[in-house]
């Protein structure tokens, strides 16, 4: 009798883990809670594999040998409860992806910088003419890579939700970008659990693997040393003093030596990245430490650092209108990603801010606040904390409902010279139906202008 895999969410990773668990012989079964999409129906269909949607059957559910669960589904979920209070291991799309395949992994995760960071190391191995997979939280899942086209490298974007599920996942590489709170809600509003989640990156890891660390990040400074990390550690850093293995800039130079040999170095100039702002500096350290730990030549790092389209609603520059840069950081869900925003800017910003706030502490930014924007344009229903935390920091606060009162708002407020920065520092949820809408909505109400 072949195992029962069940598979809890029909989405992008629970249809890849399906697919994939068939072709390795799994009796698979499928069950989502919502509505399935059509496409992904029809490919369960076409592979004979069986579902179901709108329920979760628990008798068929508590039979299962394993079960790999949506990320989106908390632990805390009664099904999940019963399934943990039976035995039955229950394990992320990217744990039993990685069993199946014998690629080298490199792992990114972090609060902030994930995608960007991906898809930079993605960009660098291709560029390299490396048989590379992008996977994880973005695109193709890597179950299905892993089902239906085989590399010998994958980059993964790792949430701190796919972490919980990985427990023999081990990663010849890692990337934790940095920590700062978030999904509290999860981590039953300890941020002791969010951290250990995020650290899980490193478990299993051998000292032949490479760990590559932020050194200016206070909360992974903090616990780094607690954790037991096997792996070689690189830190980079832009304010801590530089360390050999590690990444650093020094006169505006971004410089990498893994060990000592003049040879070896990596440098590159800062002016040349095609990435704007010092969290992108952060990123762009953190993918280069990777390229060249793979032994990737120093001028293909330096061309992809140098040609590296930004991922859309990340500190997008969608040019100039009558002198007014506008700039989509849609992305931009919480407190910290916002700071590095601002911190970015090189005019006055007109800042459209607000949304559904989770918990923020905006005295973070009060300074940025003041030195950079000019005026703040509110697009939420409820931006009380916004007024109360910035009035006094500006010369107006203004408040719209919608993204098309915002864009005109904003750009008629502005002077010649300034930028319109959308970077909401809040989740999008009361006016659009994700952050990529929010984004979507002001880029085109910017073009109509
Ligand atoms: P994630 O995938 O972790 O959400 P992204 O790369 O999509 O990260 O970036 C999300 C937001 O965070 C963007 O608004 C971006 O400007 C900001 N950001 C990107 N990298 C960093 C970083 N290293 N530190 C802080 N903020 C960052």
């Amino acid at each position: 009798m072949n195992k029962k895999l069940i598979i809890l969410g029909a989405g992008e990773s629970g249809t890849g883990s399906a697919i994939l668990g068939k072709a390795q012989g799994w009796e698979v079964f499928v069950s989502d809670m919502g509505e399935i999409k059509a496409v992904y129906k029809e490919e369960l269909n076409a592979h004979g594999i069986a579902w179901e949607e709108g329920q979760h059957t628990e008798e068929t559910i508590l039979a299962a040998d394993e079960v790999i669960k949506s990320p989106g589904i908390p632990d805390k979920a009664p099904l999940i409860k019963k399934l943990h209070e039976k035995g039955i291991p229950v394990i992320s799309e990217i744990e039993f992806a990685a069993r199946y395949t014998t690629a080298k992994l490199i792992g990114i995760t972090g609060t902030n910088g994930k995608t960007t960071t991906t898809s930079l190391v993605y960009h660098i191995f291709e560029k390299a003419g490396l048989n590379v997979g992008l996977g994880g939280n973005i695109g193709k899942s890597f179950a299905r890579q892993v089902a239906q086209d085989q590399r010998d490298y994958y980059v993964l974007e790792l949430s701190s939700f796919q972490l919980d599920g990985c427990y023999s996942l081990r990663l010849d590489a890692a990337i934790l970008c940095n920590i700062t709170p978030d999904h509290l809600d999860r981590y039953e509003y300890k941020l002791e659990n969010y951290i250990r989640s995020k650290f899980r990156i490193t478990q299993n890891q051998r000292p032949e693997d490479l760990f590559v660390y932020c050194a200016d990040d206070a909360i992974t400074m903090e616990w780094i040393g607690q954790m037991s990390i096997q792996a070689q550690q690189i830190p980079f850093s832009i304010d801590a003093p530089h360390q050999i293995p590690g990444a650093w800039v020094a006169d505006g130079q971004l410089t990498i030596d893994m060990n000592e040999n003049e040879e070896n170095k990596f440098t590159m100039a800062i002016q040349e990245l095609s990435l704007r702002g010092k969290h992108n500096a952060y990123n762009s350290m953190a993918a280069a430490v990777i390229a060249n730990a793979f032994n990737i030549r120093k001028e293909v790092i330096r061309e992809s650092l140098s040609d590296f389209q930004n991922v859309e609603h990340r500190l997008e520059s969608l040019g100039k209108v009558k002198g007014i840069e506008f700039i989509n950081d849609s992305k931009a869900t919480n407190v910290n990603s916002s700071w590095y925003a601002l911190e970015s800017m090189d005019r006055p910003v007109v800042w459209i801010a607000g949304g559904v706030d989770k918990g923020n502490d905006y005295a973070l930014l009060k300074q940025l606040v003041k030195d950079r924007v000019r005026i703040i344009v509110c697009v939420g229903l409820d931006n009380r904390k916004i007024h109360e935390a910035f009035s006094k920091d500006v010369d107006m606060i203004l408040n719209t409902t919608s993204m098309q009162e915002a864009v005109n708002v904003a750009y008629h407020m502005a002077n010649k010279e300034e930028a319109v920065l959308l970077s909401p520092a809040c989740a999008s949820f009361d006016l659009f139906e994700n952050y990529e809408d929010r984004g979507r909505q002001f880029k085109k109400y910017v073009r109509n202008l």
